[in-house]
């Protein structure tokens, strides 16, 4: 066999996930995908129907009983999976609301049974963190070494808490069992195969401005995101998962380019031309102030910055959602 490893992805039929499948397969892996369809589509992987070097199991990866399957599919292609990547779980704030315990389940008993799994294999295991740990930040542009400003107990800590408590069971293992695991934090990706009705800022916008209905900014639009092209992030997270010496690391991947949300609805309406209104929309509950990745340590370790553009990112994520709207 000429290939360069086997790696297992959860929340493969997801945004990121379909991405990374993508980027692993591209880079000569094969992929194991594995999701529930919670909020996942499976046309996001339908292209790959016929890649020999891709097997999908739909599985709820919270379930020991689910996670058998995986093993049993293991045993008997007799393969043992190099990498575990584990990106299953709702990532739009109005998703992880919807679904709150399959949230914290995800990012709880999830973990646990795929760090296991890496564990029992031996295979070098990466956890898709989030900006969301560090909360409503006091420390701005946000640096690996801050502890965050999270509400315990807030309508978002089902996300936020469930990914922090996902964090130490990461590193738990990395002491106890020596276990190569890693950390990432995901600041805000956007791109093609986001759902165009999941809650998210991008779509939100663009999918208003394509109907013609008004654009709804929460509060008063004066608080900032920056937005990071998925097609660099997957690059950045094939980079973490693949160079050595990076066990036990902690890294923020994302585009430091910082818009208040006011401007960023100004630009998709510039940019498609649109007649929408701006309608202010009360501010959700906890929703971060501020937030802007410190990308050095990236750049240090994995010699990885974000290069797409955000004119051309939306142009991408436009046409997309436009072909979306469009389909029969
Ligand atoms: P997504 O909702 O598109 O993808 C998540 C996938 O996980 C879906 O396909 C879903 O069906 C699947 N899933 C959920 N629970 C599952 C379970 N119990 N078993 C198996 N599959 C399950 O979200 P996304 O934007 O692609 O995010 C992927 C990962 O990246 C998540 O872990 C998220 O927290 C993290 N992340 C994303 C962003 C972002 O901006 N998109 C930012 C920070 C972190
Ligand atoms: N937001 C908005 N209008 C929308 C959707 C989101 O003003 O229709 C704001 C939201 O309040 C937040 C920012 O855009 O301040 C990013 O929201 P998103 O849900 O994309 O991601 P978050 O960073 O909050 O997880």
């Amino acid at each position: 066999m000429d290939k360069k490893g086997i790696v297992l992805i959860t929340g493969a039929a997801g945004f990121i996930g379909s991405h990374l499948v993508d980027k692993f397969l591209n880079e000569g892996y094969e992929v194991v995908g594995v999701d529930n369809y919670l909020t996942g589509n499976p046309q996001n992987l339908s292209h790959l129907a016929k890649n020999h070097s891709f097997n999908f199991i739909e599985a709820d990866v919270s379930l020991k009983k689910e996670i058998e399957k995986i093993e049993l599919f293991a045993q008997e292609e007799n393969i043992k999976f190099d990498a575990v990547l584990h990106f299953a779980c709702p990532a739009s704030p109005v998703d992880y609301l919807k679904f709150p315990l399959e949230t914290m389940k995800v990012d709880s008993y999830g973990t646990f049974n795929t760090l296991e799994m890496a564990h029992k294999m031996s295979a070098i295991y990466v956890m898709a963190s989030t900006s969301e740990v560090y909360g409503d930040p006091e420390i701005h542009p946000q640096v690996e070494s801050y502890w965050g400003n999270v509400n315990p107990n807030g309508p978002r800590s089902v996300y936020d808490e469930a990914k922090r408590f996902s964090e130490a069971a990461v590193m738990a293992y990395n002491r106890q069992f020596g276990l190569d695991s890693r950390i990432l934090r995901i600041f805000n990706t956007y791109g093609p195969r986001m759902k165009i009705n999941d809650g998210r800022v991008v779509p939100n916008f663009i999918y208003q401005v394509i109907k013609g209905e008004d654009i709804t900014v929460y509060g008063d639009g004066s608080q900032s995101r920056s937005f990071c092209y998925v097609d660099d992030l997957v690059e950045g997270i094939f980079r973490f998962s693949t160079f050595p010496g990076l066990s036990g690391e902690i890294m923020n991947l994302g585009n430091p380019e910082e818009y208040k949300i006011i401007d960023f609805a100004q630009i998709i309406l510039e940019k498609m031309n649109g007649n929408s209104k701006i309608s202010f929309k009360p501010l959700p509950a906890d929703d971060p102030r501020q937030r802007r990745p410190d990308v050095s340590k990236a750049y240090k370790l994995i010699n990885w910055e974000a290069k797409t553009s955000l004119d051309s990112g939306l142009e991408r994520t436009i046409k997309f959602f436009k072909n979306v709207v469009n389909r029969p």
